[in-house]
């Protein structure tokens, strides 16, 4: 799979760490499985993944912490 935004990178399977910003509230969550442009570091997440940490962004930001960091864990 070819990167949509550098169009010279190859797509290839790793991790990454995502960080949001929402309300005051900052989460990290540490070893996302991704898919990762090897030229210009652009990444997906699947869409499985995707909703499994925005349940961990919305938990976090309901609990109002400033900070939360976590590691990814598949369910
Ligand atoms: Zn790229």
């Amino acid at each position: 799979m070819e990167c949509v935004v550098c169009k010279t990178g190859l797509m290839k399977q790793g991790k990454v760490t995502v960080t949001f910003d929402i309300k005051g509230t900052v989460v990290v969550i540490r070893e996302v499985p991704a898919k990762i442009c090897s030229v210009c570091g652009n990444y997906y997440l699947n869409s499985e993944t995707s909703k499994l940490i925005m349940d961990k962004v919305q938990q976090a930001v309901k609990k109002g912490v400033e900070i939360e960091i976590l590691k990814h864990t598949a369910a």
